[in-house]
C-alpha cells in the first residue's frame, strides 16, 4: 500500500538558499530532458529509462549537473516522462491537449529524492531531521508518525507560492506487514462504532461521543478580509498578483488545519474500534444539504472517508460504508419512520418514546447497518439499550480543541 506524508520545514536562509539553487538545476534537467525528447533523433531516448543512461554525458557536458544528487537527477528524468503519459491519457481520454512546455522557475518549485541520498532522524519529538545529501540537514515539523514498519520510497522538498516550504514522504506498506483485521465475528457493539457525520458535531458516535467542528472563525474572518483587500485592487497590477497570493495561502492554511484535524480524528477511530461504519455520503448530501454549502462538506466528507478507508488497512480495522437514506428519519430502538425536518435537533420516537440527540439516533442506526451489511445481523446489545440521553454526565463530549493542541485522541 502507498500512501505519503507531508511536513511543514523550516529552513535557515542558507539552506532554502541552496534548495533553490538545486530546484533551479533540476529544473534545467527536466527542460533538457524536453530538448532532447523532441529534438535528438537517437534510439537511446523515448523512456525514462533509456534516458537515464544520457545522464553522464550530460555531466561531461555541464558540470552543473553533477552538483545534485544523481539519483534525484535520474528521478527528474523520469517526472518529464511521467508528465508525458499523463498527457497521453488525457488525449486517449478524448481531451484537447497540446505538447509539454517548457518550465519556468516559477513553474518548477519542487524536486524528488528517490530510493537513496536522504535520511530521516531525531524523530522522537515534534521535530525531526531531514537529511539530504549534498544539502545538508533541514528541520521539519514532525506532528505524525511515519509507521515503524513504512518504507520510504522517495522524499519531495516542495517551495510553495507563499514561500513556505513542505516535504512529502512517499510510503510503502508491504501487504505482509500490515496488520491483520480482526475476526468479523468477534465484532461487537462494545468494540465497533457507527459514525453520524454531522450538520451540528463534526462526528457522533453510536457510542455517545461528539467531536466538534473545528473552530475556523479567525480563518475565515482572514479570509474575508485579504478578499476585500483583493477586490479594492486593480485587476493584473503587480499589488493584485501580490493580494492574490495572501488569499490563495489563506485558503492554503486552512485546507491544511482541516486535513490535520481529519488525520486525527480517523486515526483515533481505528485506533479506538476494530470496526467504524460510515454513511456513504452522496446521498446524505443531496438528502440534507443546501446546495452551495453541500459542495464544499461533501468535498471534506470524501475526503475524511479516503483517510479513513487508508488507515483501516495500515491499523488493521474494519472501515464499511452504509446506505445512507433513512438514518436520520428512523428510530434506532423500533425502526419507525418519522419525518424530521433539519431544525429539529432532537430524536423522540412516536412510537417507542425512545428519546435521544437526533445525530447519536442516527449513529446508532448506522451501526446497525453495519453490522447487517458485515453478515451479522442486527446487533445483539443493540445500542439504543445502552446509550446515554445526552444529558447525563456520562455523554462524552470531546472538544475541537482539545484533538487538536493536546492530540489527545491520538496523532
Ligand atoms: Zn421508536
Amino acid at each position: 500500500m502507498e500512501y505519503s506524508h507531508r511536513y511543514p520545514a523550516y529552513l535557515t536562509q542558507q539552506v532554502a538558499a541552496e534548495l533553490e539553487r538545486h530546484i533551479d538545476i533540476h529544473r534545467q534537467a527536466y527542460n533538457y530532458t524536453r530538448y532532447q525528447y523532441e529534438n535528438v533523433d537517437a534510439d537511446n531516448i523515448g523512456s525514462a529509462y533509456k534516458h537515464h543512461y544520457r545522464l553522464p554525458d550530460w555531466k561531461d557536458q555541464f558540470p552543473v549537473f553533477s552538483e545534485v544528487n544523481s539519483k534525484a537527477l535520474q528521478r527528474t528524468v523520469t517526472r518529464f516522462y511521467d508528465n508525458l503519459s499523463t498527457l497521453k491519457e488525457q488525449k486517449e481520454n478524448g481531451r484537447k491537449v497540446g505538447n509539454l512546455k517548457w518550465k519556468s522557475p516559477r513553474e518548477f518549485q519542487s524536486m524528488t529524492y528517490s530510493q537513496s541520498g536522504f535520511e530521516l532522524k531525531n524523530t522522537s519529538g515534534r521535530h525531526a531531521t531531514l537529511w539530504l545529501s549534498k544539502i545538508g540537514d533541514l528541520k521539519i515539523r514532525y506532528h505524525r508518525n511515519i509507521p515503524d514498519e513504512a518504507d520510504i520510497k522517495e522524499v519531495t522538498i516542495k517551495k510553495e507560492t507563499t514561500g513556505e516550504w513542505f516535504v512529502s514522504f512517499g510510503l510503502e506498506t508491504d501487504e505482509a506487514d500490515l496488520p491483520e483485521k480482526p475476526d468479523v465475528d468477534s465484532l461487537d457493539t462494545s468494540n465497533s462504532v457507527g459514525v453520524d457525520l454531522g450538520i451540528q458535531n463534526y462526528i457522533h458516535t453510536s457510542d455517545g461521543k461528539t467531536v466538534d467542528w473545528l473552530d475556523l472563525e479567525d480563518e475565515y474572518e482572514r479570509l474575508r478580509r485579504e478578499q476585500r483587500e483583493l477586490s479594492r485592487k486593480e485587476k493584473a497590477s503587480n499589488n493584485y498578483e501580490k493580494q492574490r497570493r495572501e488569499v490563495a495561502k489563506v485558503n492554503r492554511h486552512i485546507r491544511r488545519k482541516v486535513l490535520d484535524y481529519q488525520h486525527k480524528i480517523t486515526t483515533w477511530l481505528v485506533r479506538e474500534y476494530d470496526a467504524v461504519f460510515v454513511e456513504d455520503l452522496d446521498v446524505k448530501g443531496m438528502l440534507e444539504q443546501s446546495h452551495n454549502a453541500r459542495n464544499k462538506q461533501d468535498a471534506a466528507w470524501r475526503q475524511f472517508i479516503t483517510l479513513l478507508e487508508y488507515k483501516a488497512e495500515l491499523y488493521g480495522t474494519h472501515v464499511v460504508q452504509v446506505e445512507a437514506a433513512g438514518t436520520t428519519k428512523e428510530c434506532a430502538k423500533c425502526g419507525v419512520a418519522t419525518a424530521k425536518p433539519i431544525w429539529v435537533r432532537e430524536h423522540s420516537c412516536p412510537s417507542c418514546g425512545f428519546e435521544t440527540d437526533r445525530d447519536a439516533n442516527a449513529a446508532m442506526n448506522v451501526l446497525q447497518r453495519g453490522f447487517q451489511e458485515l453478515g451479522l445481523g442486527w446487533p445483539e446489545n443493540t445500542p439504543a439499550e445502552t446509550a446515554l440521553p445526552t444529558d447525563t454526565p456520562n455523554f462524552q463530549r470531546v472538544s475541537a480543541k482539545r484533538v487538536v493542541e493536546t492530540g489527545s485522541l491520538g496523532a
